[in-house]
């Protein structure tokens, strides 16, 4: 099976081709990058966590909290580019940070985590990312194609340990994807999640090691579908097809009316988020 160079999914194998054995796989540790390689910390010069510039971002963090979307996006851009960057899984909020970058500095590098799993709806949101603001996003993939990681598991490990297949196939490629940033955009919304309603407008991310802001967090769904109205931001059309949330294509199904907007996601698992905004 010949896999695409651009991509790491998985073709569907024509007739004369056979499936060949996995090949022989370096099994990935569970323990992450050291503190010291990861995030802000590898950066060069590198940025370091230290009381003085906590308390900094605390007290710029607070004084933010009134400020547009937009204003916190430029304070951000002003303080950390060229070392400010953003990922993003194309949803509302992050189609709106984007729309608000493209105006205020559409150099900044953004990334989308491509699992493999993605639904084709979505990646097409980066072609329409690249028509309308002529910004590139950068796929990140993880180490194993979607073949090599399922032969290696002896099937999808989503179906039996989401936790695992989102730490290799999300968090880790972000770990490395951070290293050498000192600031990221994120694009939660504090209403979002009892976890998300402690995010601060700007703060150091322990996970990850560099600074989050998040320009967004005082912002409702109503303001981001607004936004998305008014200035005909692309959006993912599966939002007009049930699905709220949108994540892997094996992990996302559609929610009933009455549901969470976050049941569709790795519904009949004990879990609501891949890891990527918890501490
Ligand atoms: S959302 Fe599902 S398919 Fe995607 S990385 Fe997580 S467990 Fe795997």
């Amino acid at each position: 099976m010949v896999l695409n160079p651009q991509s790491n999914r998985v073709p569907a194998p024509s007739a004369d081709e056979t499936v060949k054995p996995a090949p022989t796989l370096q099994v990935l540790s569970d323990d992450p990058a050291s503190d010291a390689t990861r995030g802000a910390l590898a950066a060069d010069p590198p940025l370091v966590p230290t009381d003085a510039m906590l308390e900094e971002l605390a007290r710029e963090s607070q004084q933010l909290e009134s400020a547009t979307p937009q204003e916190i996006l430029r304070w951000a851009v002003d303080r950390f580019a060229p070392k400010f960057t953003m990922a993003t899984a194309f949803g509302p909020e992050g189609m709106t940070i984007i729309h608000m970058l493209a105006e205020i500095a559409p150099e900044t590098p953004i990334f989308n985590l491509e699992t493999g799993y993605q639904f084709e709806e979505t990646l097409a949101l980066r072609e329409k990312v690249k028509q309308r603001y002529g910004i590139e996003v950068e796929f990140k993939y993880p180490e194993l194609s979607v073949e090599q990681y399922e032969q290696l598991h002896g099937g999808p490990l989503y179906k039996t340990d989401p936790n695992r297949c989102c730490y290799d196939r999300k968090i880790r490629v972000l770990h490395e994807a951070a290293r050498g940033w000192h600031a990221w955009a994120s694009a939660i919304r504090r209403d979002q999640s009892p976890d998300r309603a402690k995010a601060p407008i700007v703060g150091w991310d322990r996970k990850f090691q560099l600074v989050k802001v998040s320009p967004l967090a005082n912002w409702t769904k109503k303001d981001v579908w607004g936004l998305i109205s008014k200035e005909d931001i692309p959006y993912n059309e599966l939002h007009d097809k049930g699905y709220p949330s949108v994540g892997c294509q094996p992990c996302t199904r559609v929610v009933q009316i009455g549901e969470d907007e976050r049941a569709g996601r790795w519904s009949g698992f004990q879990k609501t988020e891949c890891g990527l905004h918890t501490s």
